[in-house]
């Protein structure tokens, strides 16, 4: 077969762990022999972050900007043991939130359904796609604890406070020990996300639903459902209207509720800490970490960065290490690939990159279903009594079936 040209470049970030082993055989058999492409590499792997002082991280975030598709594995985020482990100078940031803050965009978490892998919930036919606001509220919050009694009051104080008078509200008369929360986010993220949510929607053709508590926070999440209302009136009805989705608010609760009952298939912008819940109450409804999918998108829709949602798998790096045999699942890293790439399609107008990719998933997805699998899915499969394979030789039969099935 010919290779595929593909036109413009796209960055790949290398990781670490065993999600960097499984990365290079992913190159080595679904992406080389395919296509006749240039990679922009970054080795975000933790030793190169440690030795540029970070800096590889920066650069390569300015690289997805600036080329508009990243293809990301997992990396490692240092803690204190990681520190020890790899003789860090610093406790570097997570590289997901230095690129985040780069590109600024939105986090999109989608599950990918095989058939003969039951869902805990089973009505969940297709992908519910969890967009989480990736910015404040509770994560930028100040708390602390109230020791004695007390009145606590918030107050704001303009920067041109000749003008324009402060404001002081009263939060509560403390007649005992407590706890107090100061919080807040912006028009302009919040704007931004809802517009990458209304993208995204438009670009899966999917129904979408923000989520928020504004009967509560009249003020505070009424801004979110009018912010989102204003942008869905002005630059997206028409598209919706000719695209036949739909775009509602619902409260929270509800959107709980109708979520559980649903069959999928429709995205669902959540505000940050609903996010962070949802989003792995979502991948344990579906099934494995393996099998999910993350991409970042910017507000203008042109910039998307794909990767797993998984880490870098340590435990099953340790046993490689020592010889022992692992079955660590590709699947949601192949589709890192794959979903970078077909944006990189798209931008480019390249039908048979966009082809490619679609085959390529549809590849990993029948090979499950004939009964080929890592540990993880089998133990959650109809199968049971099958065996599972181990990382390489799944890597190995699942090259040698897409080959077949590229050319039919
Ligand atoms: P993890 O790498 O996601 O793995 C947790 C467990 O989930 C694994 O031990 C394994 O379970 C299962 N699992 C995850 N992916 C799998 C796959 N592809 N195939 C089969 N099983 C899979 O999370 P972690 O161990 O908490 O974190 C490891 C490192 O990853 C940390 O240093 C963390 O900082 C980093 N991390 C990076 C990212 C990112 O780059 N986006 C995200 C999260 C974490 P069993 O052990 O039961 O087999
Ligand atoms: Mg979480």
């Amino acid at each position: 077969m010919k290779k595929i040209k593909v036109t413009n470049p796209i960055v790949e970030i290398d990781g670490d762990e065993m999600a960097r082993v499984i990365w290079k055989y992913i190159k080595e058999y679904f992406i080389f022999p395919y296509l006749d492409i240039n990679i922009i590499y970054f080795d975000l792997g933790i030793k190169n972050r440690n030795s540029t002082d970070d800096q590889i991280t920066i650069d390569a975030a300015y690289a997805i900007k600036k080329y508009n598709v990243g293809i990301k594995c997992a990396t490692i985020t240092p803690d204190d043991d990681r520190m020890k482990e790899f003789h860090l100078k610093k406790m570097w940031k997570s590289p997901n939130g230095t690129i985040r803050n780069i590109i600024n965009g939105t986090v999109f978490r989608e599950p990918i359904i095989i058939k003969t892998i039951p869902r805990l919930i089973p009505n969940w036919k297709n992908p519910i796609c969890i967009a989480r606001h990736a910015y404040a509220d509770q994560y930028q919050a100040t708390d602390f604890i109230i020791k004695k009694k007390g009145k606590l009051y918030i107050s704001f104080i303009p920067d041109n406070s000749e003008k324009n008078k402060p404001i002081k509200l009263k939060i509560h008369h403390f007649m005992g020990p407590g706890v107090a929360m100061g919080m807040y986010n912006t028009d302009q993220s919040i704007y931004r996300f809802a517009r990458s949510c209304f993208n995204y929607s438009v670009y899966k053709k999917w129904p979408l639903f923000l989520s928020t508590k504004n009967t509560i926070l009249k003020a505070y999440d009424g801004r979110f459902k009018d912010i989102f209302q204003e942008i869905y009136n002005n630059e997206f009805k028409s598209q919706f209207e000719s695209l036949q989705i739909t775009y509602e608010h619902r409260l929270i609760d509800d959107m709980v509720a109708k979520a559980i009952k649903s069959n999928g298939k429709f995205i669902w912008a959540c505000k940050n800490y609903d996010g962070d819940v949802l989003s792995d109450c979502v991948a344990q409804g579906f099934c494995s970490l393996g099998m999910m999918t993350s991409i970042l998108l910017t507000s203008d829709g042109k910039t998307l960065e794909s990767e797993a949602a998984h880490g870098t798998i340590t435990r099953h790096y340790r046993l490689h290490k020592n010889g022992q045999e692992t079955s660590t699942n590709p699947i949601a890293s192949i589709f890192s690939w794959t979903r970078g790439l077909k944006h990189r399609a798209i931008l480019d107008k390249n039908k048979d990159l966009k082809l490619f990719s679609e085959k390529m998933e549809k590849a990993c997805i029948d090979f499950v279903e004939s009964g080929k699998m890592t540990k993880d899915l089998l133990q959650l499969s109809y199968h049971k009594k099958n065996s599972y394979l181990n990382t390489k030789t799944f890597l190995i039969e699942l090259k040698n079936f897409f080959d077949k099935k590229i050319n039919e």
